[in-house]
């Protein structure tokens, strides 16, 4: 059995690993147990392991005799630490009650504090302080905040009891209420507890803990959490610690403060301590956004052009302290940190440190300067990038000529441009943006219930709360643009009307957040395409020089190419031809093609489309002069491009002299019960050869035009779409060839090509050792490829992967991250049996996974030579591969 409880602070030197491992005693007890190990001033306490956890939801939710045994010797040590006892009214001991997992998780029981009061104790409080006032609000604190989270009551009737007694008074502000107004407020509190539970208010302080540490259990199951889980790749397995802990008081009067504190800036990444404090008020009162929480330093302070004093300069001593702190906690955990903090009367303790969230732009200038500033290496700034994090930076930006109508300015909480109609619930975000909305989810705050709204919208506004409230937080942490703090901005829920001055604001009204100036527009403002430069360009020359596998682009357009070729993209791993034959200008060429009755008309329309296609190619291979092209040959039914109303048949019957009716049967006859698996593909190819024959002409054609121009000969690497067997691809590539041939013949010159095919269907994959007998290279088409795989449609999946992610039946969408453990096994086996046959043979990735970081690992290690995505992915995948890369290089 392994120890279950873990104690720090008062003095221990925290030598056992696990002590601070946070898969044992999660993220908060690790760190806390390491900075009281370096002898920085943290209240003693004890952290119960997260297997306690998942063994107690495993087992019927009940705690063993060793384990209490655990929690008293835990006990003991606070005691001995503090010179207090647990539930002694003489001099009682109190403590903080909190949840910790690996990584901090918004969704579930975060604190409770002030445990240990009772009518009995609350009277050692007020002797022990000399401050009944103190004593007797800490109590009601606790009472209201333990029957919120532990209980489960209705917190509306402990604000309406606070409310009552301040207008029986007169009272505004909370500072008006004395000793005995607060224990009045207590006597009610009892009462509703009483009323709501049908039993008192638990006196017994075991009973207290006992009954906190099961809620802190009880919340990894909570249905808040499990959403927070699963939008974050939480295993449930992981569990979560408790964290027990003497309590410290930042609300003793002037001399005490608490606050909350980064070591660098979380919003631009500069370095400078920021962060926000409160002084006489309880931890909790900074996040919650009930106070307007003061700047840290003068600095912010000046600049924001605010009057209340920083604590740089209401308490310089404490201030001092801290500032050392942060540096040492920096150099500790070579990373930025995010610190809760607390000063007693004078003396400062530190409640928390962790890495601290940030944005991406942050997130990479403190990358950039760690690596500048010796404190990190480049192999550790390119694996603290998550890749994900980086299309925060991809998108665009409002335009600075755009014209603005601002209806006021909030914080800066997170940055990005953002619009949509503004939504007031977290529901109606999730609704509407599955409608395809883009919505921004407007509240006065946010709070964990709010997490799926937050992820739906594109931005968020609140009107209450910090730079360190739930939504900056949280919105930072997912990249989405928040401006928090708009306190010009009330919410009427009745009418769902937002209102800013005197304007009105119904919701379904479209509105703009730029999150990185704080400003609120009306109307949706135009945006421009975001640079590459500065950090970004940095770790992007750093991430290549570390990785190893090439990436290209999926595009299909000239501007398509700009953007990839801009974003780095080094060649098109794959460029669909049938959207081009989408263009308006040519679908009635492609019509009168499809529906020709035989080869020679369909060859008739086809020499209309050759030109076009030619052109296509050509702006292709200009834009990507010099790197290779993969064009794949036309790949769906042809049904698709089809005409559907009668208009469109109208019209078609005018541009080819046939009748209508004669249209609509040939499109009845090629009509398909499962298009997927139907007519489409090589399939094409190989019974109307001529439509292969242009396609192929018109890359040739293009191509030796290029070269005859600019000198900078394009690769064609020609792609055969939906292979299953050799003989297919040896048809097909024979009329490449010929193509080719012809082409070069009629040109006067000779280009390097290639032919190749996709590996899209798992018969192709088993028999992949005889087709590299044909194909120079393979491109996995993982795409088709899951879908043949796991036998799964994929236009139908949306409607039941869904229940399949939640139950873990797949871990992630197998539609975004490749299916390791089975479509894997089939791109591993491929690529060794086609390597087997043709050792030069080259093999990339163009389904949708060559966009995500995990394909893109397994991609790494399958020794695969390129991955393609789409553009605004390249620098994704160029981060990701050398992530890989580096990962394989440290096995
Ligand atoms: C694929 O199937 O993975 C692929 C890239 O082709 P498409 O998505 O066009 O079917
Ligand atoms: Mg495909």
């Amino acid at each position: 059995m392994n120890q279950s409880v873990y104690n720090f602070g008062g003095g221990l030197r925290q030598d056992a690993p696990r002590s601070r491992d946070k898969t044992i005693v999660g993220g908060k007890g690790a760190n806390l147990a390491e900075m009281a190990g370096i002898g920085l001033p943290v209240p003693p306490g004890f952290s119960i392991t997260t297997e306690v956890c998942t063994a107690y939801n495993g087992a019927g939710k009940t705690f063993d005799d060793a384990l209490r045994a655990a929690v008293a010797d835990g006990l003991k040590h606070i005691e001995a630490a503090t010179g207090r006892s647990f539930g002694d009214p003489a001099n009682p001991l109190l403590v903080s009650v909190r949840s910790g997992a690996r990584v901090s998780m918004p969704g579930m029981m975060d604190t409770v504090l002030n445990l240990g009061l009772n009518d009995a104790t609350v009277e050692g409080l007020v002797s022990g302080s000399g401050d009944a006032r103190f004593a007797w609000d800490s109590y009601r604190r606790f009472i209201q905040m333990y029957s919120d989270v532990v209980l489960g009551l209705d917190h509306h009737r402990f604000e309406d009891a606070l409310e009552i007694i301040k207008e029986d008074n007169g009272f505004f502000a909370d500072i008006e209420m004395n000793a005995e107004h607060w224990q009045a407020l207590v006597k009610d509190y009892k009462a509703i507890v009483e009323d709501q539970l049908g039993k008192p208010f638990p006196q017994d302080v075991h009973e207290q803990l006992w009954g906190a540490i099961a809620a802190v259990f009880d919340s990894w199951e909570s249905d808040r959490a499990k959403v927070y889980r699963r939008l974050n790749d939480i295993p449930a397995d992981w569990g979560t610690a408790v964290n027990v802990q003497a309590m410290v008081f930042g609300n003793m009067g002037d001399t005490s403060a608490t606050g909350v504190a980064f070591t660098r800036d979380p919003a631009t990444g500069e370095r400078a301590y920021y962060g926000e404090w409160l002084v006489n008020a309880q931890g909790e009162d900074v996040v919650a956004g009930i106070r307007t929480p003061q700047y840290l330093t003068t600095a912010a302070r000046t600049r924001a052009g605010a009057k209340p004093l920083s604590m740089e300069e209401a308490m310089p001593g404490a201030y001092g302290e801290l500032a050392t702190v942060f540096d040492l906690l920096e150099r500790h955990y070579r990373d930025m940190q995010d610190i809760e903090f607390t000063v007693e009367q004078g003396k400062l303790w530190m409640l928390q440190t962790r890495s601290g969230k940030r944005t991406a732009k942050a997130a990479l200038k403190m990358a950039v300067d760690m690596v500048h500033e010796g404190l990190i290496d480049e192999a550790t700034a390119i694996a603290r990038i998550d890749p994900m994090a980086l299309d925060q930076l991809l998108h665009p930006t409002l335009d600075p000529n755009a014209p603005r109508d601002v209806l006021t300015r909030g914080l800066p909480a997170s940055p990005g441009a953002a619009a949509g109609a503004i939504v007031f619930d977290a529901d109606t975000a999730e609704h509407r943006a599955s409608l395809g909305e883009s919505v921004i989810l407007v509240r006065v705050e946010t709070s964990p219930e709010d997490i799926h709204g937050m992820h739906a919208a594109k931005g968020i506004l609140t009107a209450r709360g910090g730079m360190t409230s739930h939504a900056a937080v949280v919105a930072r942490g997912m990249g989405r643009p928040c401006v928090s703090g708009a306190s010009a901005l009330s919410i009427d829920m009745t009418t769902r009307t937002a209102r800013i001055g005197d304007r009105a604001l119904k919701e379904g009204e479209l509105i703009t957040l730029d999150g990185a100036s704080g400003e609120v527009m009306a109307g949706e403002v135009a945006m421009v395409e975001p640079e590459l430069v500065g950090d970004f360009g940095t770790l992007m020359v750093w991430a290549d020089k570390h990785r190893r596998m090439k990436v290209r682009a999926n595009a299909e357009t000239p501007l398509d190419c700009q953007v990839a070729r801009q974003f780095g993209a080094e060649g098109v791993g794959l460029c669909r031809t049938e959207h081009m034959f989408f263009d308006a200008g040519r679908i009635s060429a492609v019509r009168q093609m499809i529906l020709a009755d035989d080869e020679t008309g369909r060859r008739t329309a086809l020499a209309k489309l050759l030109p076009e296609q030619r052109a296509d190619f050509q702006s292709i291979f200009e834009v990507m002069a010099g790197l290779p092209v993969t064009i794949r040959l036309l790949d769906p039914p042809l049904h698709e491009f089809l005409p559907h109303s009668d208009a469109e048949f109208a019209d078609l019957a005018e541009a080819t002299g046939v009748g209508v009716d004669h249209l609509k049967r040939r499109a009845g006859e090629l009509h398909e019960f499962n298009p997927m698996l139907g007519h489409r593909g090589c399939r094409l190819g190989i019974t109307f050869p001529e439509i292969y024959e242009m396609q192929a002409r018109a890359i040739f054609e293009a191509a030796c035009d290029v070269a005859e121009k600019s000198g900078d000969a394009p690769i064609p690497e020609v792609m055969i779409p939906l292979v299953a067997t050799k003989r297919e691809l040896e048809i097909l590539k024979a009329l490449v060839d010929r193509q080719a041939a012809l082409v070069f013949a009629e040109q006067g010159r000779t280009l390097e090509y290639l032919v190749g095919t996709m590996i899209e269907l798992p018969r192709a994959a088993l028999m992949a050792g005889e087709i590299a007998e044909e194909a120079m290279f393979f491109s996995f088409g993982t795409n088709d490829l899951t879908q043949t795989t796991l036998g799964v449609s994929r236009d139908d999946a949306a409607r039941f992967l869904g229940p399949y992610v939640e139950q873990g039946i797949y871990p992630r969408d197998p539609f975004v991250s490749l299916d390791i453990d089975g479509v894997g096994q089939l791109v591993t086996m491929a690529a060794e049996r086609g390597r087997a046959t043709r050792p030069a043979l080259k093999l990339g990735i163009c389904g949708e996974h060559g966009g995500d970081p995990a394909s893109i690992a397994f991609c790494e290690a399958t020794g695969l030579d390129y991955v393609s995505a789409s553009p605004y992915r390249v620098p994704i995948a160029r981060l990701a591969a050398a992530q890989a890369a580096l990962a394989a290089s440290q096995l």
